[in-house]
């Protein structure tokens, strides 16, 4: 690119930035990422010193890019981090995955858990979709994963759970919800969130207002071993709709994906606690005890129908 970097003039541009229209150079643009999520965290009040955070660790290079830049609140010893890795068993994808947390949690010293599917439920993600079963992937996937992220913060004393959702997956999660109706999931989304159970850890999203292409560039741009395959699960997906027809809209509209997000974030703001409690009033499930808003929750009744429970 014949252009100079538009904060320190050097000739090494590598990327421009899609709001401002500046050219940035390596060095730079690794830097105004990690500024932009350092402002976020404090605009959002998502950290206080003190904090054990637990990072939900795939070796994708969201989760990745997220312990990277929460290890360097815990350098400042603002933080404690520990993580874990949820391995749903799906042939020939997840595995690498967790190869590459493992790598990560031994490179920054951080205590690291691994836990399967199959040995937590007596049944792995493949053997689910393996039978005739009426529900998505992602739909059993999301919630054994929840559940076990949950679990694995009180086990870990976890104060907060931070994943690594970006700018993409917000704004899809904000447009599937509201094609769907389905406002209680709406209403639980944002950079911070916590139930009124208190047996649920707040979750964090510190990378919410990053693009998934400038988390693809930043990993690149410090050289970060990540996990770039994509589920074999994800074609068949709801999300993968929505994803192309927000991409479709930001050809015309580059900055439809921070519109959706503050549109989103003032609705939410204005709607207030109301339909929170109205939507989030809950009970333990009879099963299993776990917070619920019926008798039995997701998870338990999953586990009925795939008749393991
Ligand atoms: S794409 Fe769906 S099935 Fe695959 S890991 Fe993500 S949520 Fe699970
Ligand atoms: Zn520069
Ligand atoms: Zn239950």
């Amino acid at each position: 690119m014949m252009c100079e970097c538009g904060k320190c003039g050097s000739g090494y541009v590598i990327t421009k930035n899609k709001q401002s229209g500046i050219y940035l150079c390596r060095d730079c643009f690794i830097d105004s990422i990690e500024k932009k999520v350092i402002k976020n965290i404090k605009k959002e009040n998502l950290l206080e010193k003190g904090d054990n955070v637990l990072v939900a660790l795939s070796g994708g290079k969201d989760s990745v890019t997220l312990l990277e830049i929460l290890n360097s609140f815990r350098e400042r010893n603002i933080i404690d981090i520990c993580a874990v890795s949820v391995d749903e068993g799906i042939a020939n994808y997840r595995q690498s995955g967790i190869n590459i947390a493992i790598n990560h949690a031994k490179r920054l010293g951080i205590e690291h858990k691994v836990v399967c599917l199959k040995d937590e439920y007596g049944v792995s993600l493949d053997e689910i979709m393996g039978n005739n079963n009426h529900r998505g992937s992602c739909t059993y996937c999301g919630v054994f994963r929840r559940d076990i992220i949950n679990k694995t913060a009180r086990e870990m004393g976890a104060t907060k759970i931070a994943t690594g959702h970006n700018l993409d997956d917000e704004t899809q999660s904000i447009i599937m919800n509201y094609l769907e109706g389905n406002i209680d999931n709406l209403t639980k989304l944002g950079a911070k969130t916590q139930s009124p159970a208190d047996k649920f850890t707040v979750k964090i999203k510190p990378l919410r207002e990053i693009t998934e292409h400038d988390i693809g560039l930043y990993v690149i741009a410090k050289q970060l071993e990540v996990h770039f395959d994509s589920c074999p699960y994800a074609q068949q997906s709801f999300r993968m709709e929505v994803s192309q027809l927000i991409n479709n809209l930001e050809n015309k509209h580059p900055t439809i994906k921070y519109s959706i997000l503050r549109g989103y974030d003032k609705v939410k703001n204005a709607i207030g606690d109301s339909l929170n409690k109205k939507f989030h009033s809950h009970t333990n499930c009879i099963k299993c005890g776990e917070p619920t808003a019926n008798k039995l929750c997701r998870k338990c009744t999953f586990l009925k129908e795939l008749g393991v429970d």
